[in-house]
């Protein structure tokens, strides 16, 4: 029976551009560019690894986010995995992260999973706690933050780099598995495969489809609320110390009067 893989990807803001808040204290996914959570592009490149070495595997990528979050799944099929879900839905809008997960996970209920990969941590939210929710929800084992990820015999196993030591982790599937950024080099696509992505299967859900009322989620069903935002003072010129013999000592009274020295 083949392999079920599924990674989660989340499509957020460009970091490069200037991201805000609306109006609303919810991002702004309107005003900038979005693409792939770089962190999740380690997530397919596992996948697509572990399928690699499998005899028969399928891997399906999975996003909940708005219209253009389309482009992140295209970019996950075009390094190579077979097909993807959409979950969108007006609905949607200020769903936190217990809302996510719980999308997320009736999704991957739907489409049915041996093992789930997600990213470490988004590079918006960043909260990282999202896979350890999404186990708990499917009800299947989690193993987290791996930076070196294999399967074999129906188990999953994994290296975990701490401050402190390294451990070595297993579970027998179904689970969750979150990867860092040191888990192996992400794969560029391919000419071929951006041709390829093209013709990929796309499913588009909504709530309805998941079984989902809307007060579960967005703004009503979040547990947390943004309730304040300031935006983050513009940078200044900044001082240029010439050195005319002094510059040391002008050096070290510039850090001492900031008090980084
Ligand atoms: C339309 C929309 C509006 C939202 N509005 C708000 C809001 O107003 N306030 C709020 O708190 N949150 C909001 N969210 C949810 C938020 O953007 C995050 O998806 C969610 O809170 C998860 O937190 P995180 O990104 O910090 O996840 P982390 O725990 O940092 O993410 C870890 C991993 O989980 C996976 N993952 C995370 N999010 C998604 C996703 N959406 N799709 C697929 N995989 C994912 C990725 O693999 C990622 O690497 C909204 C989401 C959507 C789609």
């Amino acid at each position: 029976m083949s392999l079920k893989i599924v990674v989660c990807v989340k499509y957020v803001p460009d970091a490069t551009g200037d991201r805000r808040f609306a109006e609303d204290l919810t991002t702004d996914r309107e005003a900038v560019d979005g693409l792939l959570s770089e962190l999740d592009e380690y997530a397919v490149e596992q996948a697509l690894r572990i399928a690699e070495d499998a005899d028969d595997a399928e891997v399906t990528v999975v996003t909940v986010g708005p219209e253009d979050a389309n482009d992140a799944l295209r970019k996950a099929l075009s390094m190579g995995a077979d097909k993807a879900v959409h979950v969108e839905d007006d609905d949607l809008h200020g769903t936190d992260v217990m809302g996510t997960s719980l999308v997320l996970a009736k999704a991957i209920e739907h489409t049915g999973y041996d093992l789930v990969i997600c990213g470490m941590a988004s590079t918006d939210g960043s909260m990282g706690v999202l896979p350890a929710l999404l186990a708990e929800r499917l009800g299947a084992a989690q193993v987290t933050l791996l930076s070196e990820v294999s399967l074999a015999d129906g188990r999953v196993t994994g290296r975990r780099d701490g401050d402190a030591a390294t451990e070595r982790l297993e579970a027998a599937l179904p689970a969750v598995v979150s990867v860092t950024d040191q888990s192996g080099e992400a794969r560029y696509p391919s000419f071929k495969g951006i041709m390829a992505a093209k013709k990929k299967p796309v499913e588009s859900l909504d709530l309805e489809d998941l079984g989902i009322e809307a007060e579960e989620v967005g703004l009503a069903g979040a547990r947390t609320e943004v309730t304040s935002a300031t935006e983050r003072p513009a940078r200044t010129a900044g001082e240029v110390v010439t050195d005319e013999g002094e510059g040391g000592k002008l050096l070290a009274a510039f850090l001492a009067e900031r008090k980084f020295i």
